[in-house]
């Protein structure tokens, strides 16, 4: 029997344990927070499971289009009065409940989970405390942690990681969030939503440098209509602590005065101090794990997935990674990961989500291709929901229009993406998607209406 020793319990180790158990491997997985990992317990889960509370609270402030009005005595940032000590802790209960369920399911399927901090002693022992461990296969999926700057070092009460929020007992009333990629988008987003007045402190032109610019362009004007403030192109010096709060001084000189600051300035990779490079075991830029595509390090039988190894810090790449890390070492049939159709969503509110190529792929010339971008006011749903930022893009090869990749903003886009995912990943021509029939009246109503703009007409 293959022995396999899994080091993390997220997404990135929990998954492949299922599957190296479904294939007959005796599975260890050690595991030092809790199972299902930061994933579960303090970044990915606990953040949608806030941005459920602060998209009802959109909803209520934004539907008096739809006649639903909000008393004239109320008409300020508290007409909806949101409890964050009670969203706290429904989120905690949540994480807490799921992170069970899941070494539940671990259990129950024969895997053997080890509270405990693990290191590899040798590419075939994992050493946890005194217990020494032999393994043929060991899968190393450690994850991250906040990266900071040592000029602006979190305290846990007014200067914030991510991983501080769910503790908080009053809502922030100014929050200055630094850094705008996908989880400073996120958190500005969803913070201006509960009341909190927020600035969002962004080293680029436009926030969320990564994503498609219309997508970040359509937000951007949403946080400012909400009465967010966005400095642009500047830097978070230092942030200290003031009296009453928390002063920002920017590269430029400013200084932004704040309740609270949430500094989100990118991840760290635990891999230190447990004992990769003395395994021979290749880091590369910035301490991530080196693997091919199959998820193998450069040390025969050891493994990594997830946010270690800085591909797309995801959770369902890392359980992507993993299954296929345990598929390869275990001898099944595998394809290598494929990144060009994964699927990712900012949860702003709106949502942006996207699929494989970009605009800028086409505009750059990377690849040979057609755009269309179909504002969603024109969709009969979204006027009936009085929804009018956001749209549908499509892209398509030039001359075959197979599906090459999509953009989404709107409301529930994380959902909306899924058409396009399938026919990103099955090849599917615009053709295929507009003889595809969408509901009346759907938001998903765009997707065939933007394939049906992409079709060549026959020739006569
Ligand atoms: C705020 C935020 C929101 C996010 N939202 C999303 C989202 O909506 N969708 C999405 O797909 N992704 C999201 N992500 C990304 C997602 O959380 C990560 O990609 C995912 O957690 C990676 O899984 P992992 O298994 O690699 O690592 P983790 O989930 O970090 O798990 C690794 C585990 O290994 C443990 N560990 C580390 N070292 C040892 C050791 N030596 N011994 C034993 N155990 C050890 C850690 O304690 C941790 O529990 C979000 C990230 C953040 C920060």
């Amino acid at each position: 029997m293959t022995k396999v020793v899994i080091i993390g319990g997220g997404p990135g180790g929990y998954e492949p344990a299922l599957v190296a158990a479904q294939l007959g491997a005796d599975v260890t997985v050690v595991e030092r927070d809790g199972i299902g990992g930061a994933c579960v317990l303090t970044d990915c889960v606990p953040s949608k499971s806030l941005i459920a509370t602060s998209t009802r609270t959109t909803y209520v402030r934004e539907s008096a289009d739809l006649g639903i009005h909000i008393p004239e005595a109320a008409q300020d940032k508290s007409s909806v009065e949101v409890d964050i000590d009670q969203v706290n802790s429904r989120i905690k209960r949540l994480a807490q409940a799921q992170s069970e369920d899941t070494r539940a399911r671990l259990v129950k399927e024969g895997v053997e989970v080890i509270s405990g901090e693990a290191r590899l002693v040798d590419p075939h022992i994992v050493a946890v405390g005194d217990r020494r461990i032999t393994a043929d296969i060991v899968l190393i999926a450690t994850g991250a942690h906040p990266r900071e700057l040592p000029t602006a070092k979190p305290d846990g009460e007014r200067i914030l990681t991510w991983r501080h929020l769910y503790d908080l007992e009053k809502l922030p009333e100014k929050l200055i969030v630094v850094g705008s990629g996908v989880t400073g988008a996120e958190f500005a987003s969803a913070y201006q939503s509960l009341g909190s007045d927020v600035t969002l402190v962004s080293s680029r032109r436009l926030v969320m440098p990564t994503q498609d610019s219309d997508a970040a362009e359509v937000l951007e004007d949403v946080f400012m209509r909400r009465g967010m403030t966005v400095l642009r192109q500047t830097r978070a010096e230092s942030v200290v602590r003031t009296d009453d709060g928390v002063r920002v001084t920017l590269s430029d000189g400013r200084t932004v005065d704040g309740s609270h600051c949430l500094m989100t300035v990118g991840m760290i990779p635990n891999t230190e101090g447990l004992g990769l490079e003395e395994a021979g075991v290749r880091l590369g830029d910035g301490g991530f794990v080196e693997v091919d595509r199959v998820s193998r390090t450069t040390v025969p039988g050891v493994y990594a997935a997830g946010d270690c190894t800085g591909v797309n810090m995801l959770a369902s790449v890392a359980a992507m990674q993993g299954r296929i890390a345990m598929w390869h070492a275990l001898g099944e049939a595998v394809a290598p990961l494929q990144l060009s159709t994964v699927a990712s969503t900012v949860f702003t509110h709106p949502e942006l989500a996207a699929v494989g190529a970009s605009e800028d792929d086409v505009r750059s010339g990377r690849i040979d291709g057609r755009t269309v971008t179909l504002p969603l006011n024109t969709n009969p749903r979204a006027k009936m929901n009085e929804v009018r930022d956001g749209f549908v893009k499509l892209i398509c090869r030039q001359h075959t229009g197979i599906v090459l990749g999509g953009v989404i903003v709107g409301p529930r886009a994380s959902e909306l993406i899924l058409g396009v995912s399938i026919a990103v990943q099955q090849r599917l021509t615009v053709d295929d998607l507009a003889h595809t029939f969408s509901v009346y009246p759907s938001l998903s109503g765009s997707v065939t209406e933007a394939a049906r703009s992409l079709m060549i007409a026959s020739p006569e």
